[in-house]
């Protein structure tokens, strides 16, 4: 019997969750001491759990459910599919209807130096896959000596061997032998933590003059791409300063090196453009791309290749590099149906023109709150930097974290789910949230607010 048949309590489930399901990202011995919280339904941007309890949320699932929850369009197209054809794959010289659909309408919403995809099931199998992708475009051409990817620190770039190396995360290179060979990481544009003095047009120059020290000093020619994400996600919502990207993509250019942009957060309007790169102004030659592209539905991604890259590597033989699922009809219809209702229903023109600016001035009026040091938003992600100091941008008198987490569990308990990341507070709802939902979201989080700086307070954090 499944157990959405069964009456177990929200006790019971949380006992089978602890005796057999490791979860990602997680201290287990700490999460099964508390219990799981168990997720049972969403619809549009809320979520229910097994005691009843409707939430908010204001992370669009892992920011990745851009349309919001339970539109019939998607589950219908996947049904479908799977009735006709639940799985071909794409090696064998074949190809399907969903692949053959899906890719001409990633090459319609990209930006139009674009024209081709590989697809992928995930984010990480996404950069895994550019690792290999841009190595063989440099051999191809007779130059294997451009083989070292530069990254950053602090960026997030995925959980597999390849993608976890390409970013910049210490706990994550803390364990399991990482970074693999090959790649080096340079500063991030993170202003509010690092830019010290300087102003953040400044600092953003700086940052991106990073790039440029590093390709010196290893020598142009054992460069082989660029990797970064428009806005970092998963680091802080890090927004680089204006001038950071038009640098950063000077430099790309004058050393011949390839500029890969992570869309996998800002990819499908969530900074109301179709891609970050569009709202940031540059053109890289090679995107990731996966969350959003389905809204969640099922997993799937995929990376995009400019003509450029694309030419090299169609004349270079085989590549030898594939996924099972690559492609996946059913994950593919999912994703059809998605960008088909991003793009009919305007969902990014309305984070652009209308919802985006509506949460944006709402979101920045928090920073005037005492216990926020700044608070920054593009469309519809954004954070909160938590200080008891905000002229010192000064960091809390207690490890890095407890400050967030304080704040997370009393946003929980005000029925939103906003993420902390160190004592940084992160949003980014679902595009389609509401102007009445948006006004419930900040309602909580101001109330969320009072109760962190009252607990501080009460523990003389400050
Ligand atoms: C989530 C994320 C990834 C990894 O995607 P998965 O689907 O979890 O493998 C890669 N890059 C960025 C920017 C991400 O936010």
């Amino acid at each position: 019997m499944s157990l959405h048949q069964t009456n177990l309590t929200t006790l019971q489930l949380r006992a089978i969750d602890a005796a057999h399901h490791m979860h990602p990202f997680t201290d287990t011995k700490g999460l099964n001491a508390e219990g799981a919280r168990v997720i049972v339904k969403a619809l549009g941007v809320h979520l229910w759990d097994s005691e009843g309890n409707k939430i908010i949320d204001g992370m669009s699932g892992l920011w990745n459910v851009n349309i919001g929850y339970g539109r019939e369009e998607i589950i219908e197209a996947v049904a479908q599919q799977m009735r006709e054809l639940p799985f071909y794959n794409t090696f064998f010289k074949t190809t399907h209807l969903p692949a053959i659909e899906l890719s001409r309408l990633l090459a319609e919403v990209t930006p139009p130096q674009f024209q081709r995809v590989f697809f992928t099931g995930s984010g990480s199998e996404s950069n895994d896959t550019i690792i290999r992708m841009v190595r063989h475009y440099w051999a191809a051409q007779d130059r294997p000596g451009k083989s070292t990817i530069i990254a950053r620190k602090n960026g997030y770039h995925g959980s597999t061997m390849g993608g976890a190396s390409l970013g910049g995360m210490k706990p994550m290179h803390a364990q399991g032998g990482l970074p693999i060979p090959g790649i080096v990481h340079i500063a991030q544009p993170y202003w509010y933590g690092e830019g010290g003095d300087q102003s953040p047009e400044e600092f953003g120059l700086w940052a991106a003059r990073e790039l440029e020290r590093k390709i010196d000093e290893l020598g142009a020619d054992t460069i082989a791409a660029f990797i970064a994400e428009p806005i970092q996600g998963a680091g802080g919502v890090v927004i680089p300063p204006s001038t950071y990207w038009q640098e950063i993509q000077r430099i790309c250019r004058e050393r011949d090196i390839l500029l890969v942009s992570d869309e996998v957060i800002c990819g499908f309007g969530r900074l109301g453009e179709w891609f970050g790169c569009e709202y940031f102004g540059y053109e890289p030659d090679i995107m990731s791309m996966a969350k959003g592209i389905s809204s969640g539905y099922l997993p799937i991604g995929g990376v995009m290749v400019n003509e450029k890259v694309a030419q090299v590597i169609a004349n270079a033989g085989d590549f030898n590099h594939g996924y099972t699922y690559s492609g996946h009809p059913a994950a593919a219809a999912a994703a059809i149906a998605n960008i088909k209702i991003l793009r009919d229903e305007k969902i990014v023109e309305r984070v652009k023109t209308d919802i985006g600016p509506y949460m944006q001035k709402q979101w920045l009026a928090l920073g005037d709150h005492p216990i926020v040091g700044e608070a920054r938003m593009v469309g519809l992600v954004g954070a909160l930097e938590l200080t008891p100091n905000k002229q010192a941008r000064a960091s809390w008198p207690v490890e890095t974290g407890t400050v967030g987490l304080i704040t997370r569990d009393y946003s929980f308990q005000n029925g939103l789910v906003m993420r902390a990341t160190r004592d940084t507070m992160i949003i980014a709802p679902p595009l389609v949230i509401s102007h009445e939902e948006v006004d419930e979201l900040i309602s909580k989080a101001k109330k969320t607010l009072n109760q962190a700086w009252a607990e501080v307070k009460r523990r003389g954090y400050v």
